[in-house]
């Protein structure tokens, strides 16, 4: 079984969701770059101490010190089925600095046309009340009554994030940073492209038998 994986895909795709179910079912591990980098700083470790002096100074943290944090997580985890790498990488940049430090087995990419993930985008209501987090789709999974939270009953809004203008230029940065990375792991002949269009039990049947 595979277990060193990277998502790949645009943002509404379902890497989140793929994510998540790997994590569930099949006792995957997530490391997401963000959580690590705030856990480190927080700890005070030697490596958190050094993201903090560029996270202070408002720039990125170099690749170098997120892949040892990575590698200092893994290792802390003992035996795990898998590790999945979320947010890292976003450039071949970042690939090609992964690739010498740790081995990646398989890159999965799930594919989504574009007016598709902005439709999926821009109809999603989200709820404010923080203990309830529920989200809506305006078509596939619309709230009982227009504009109210079926669970807790919150005025429903849509996230800036999931205003057009918004979704329309996450788009083009992932297609301009990020989708590189497709051509990067299928020339290494780590790549399995999905149809992330479908329902969310079939897709990840498809990403079972990926990880064979
Ligand atoms: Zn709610």
């Amino acid at each position: 079984m595979k277990s060193m994986i990277v998502l790949l895909g645009p943002p509404g795709a379902g890497k989140g969701t793929q994510g998540e179910k790997l994590e569930t079912e099949l006792g995957y591990v997530r490391l997401s770059t963000g959580d690590m980098l705030r856990e480190a700083v927080r700890n005070g470790t030697e490596l958190g101490k050094k993201a903090k002096t560029y996270m202070d100074a408002g720039g990125l943290v170099p690749n170098e010190v997120i892949i040892n944090l990575m590698k200092e997580k893994i290792q802390s985890l003992g035996k795990v089925p898998g590790i999945i790498f979320d947010g890292f990488p976003r450039t071949v940049e970042q690939a090609e600095a992964l690739d010498s430090e740790l081995n990646i087995d398989l890159a999965l990419n799930f594919d989504v046309a574009d007016e598709v993930l902005v439709s999926r985008l821009t109809q999603r209501r989200s709820c404010p009340n923080p203990s309830c987090n529920a989200v809506y789709h305006l078509t596939n999974n619309p709230p009982k009554k227009e504009g109210v939270c079926d669970k807790c009953g919150s005025e429903l809004y849509q996230r800036d994030d999931d205003k057009e203008e918004t979704v329309k230029k996450r788009l083009d940065t992932y297609h301009k940073n990020t989708e590189p990375l497709i051509g990067y792991y299928e020339k290494a002949g780590k790549l399995v492209t999905i149809c992330g269009i479908g329902d969310i039990d079939g897709i990840f049947s498809k990403v079972k038998e990926a990880l064979q």
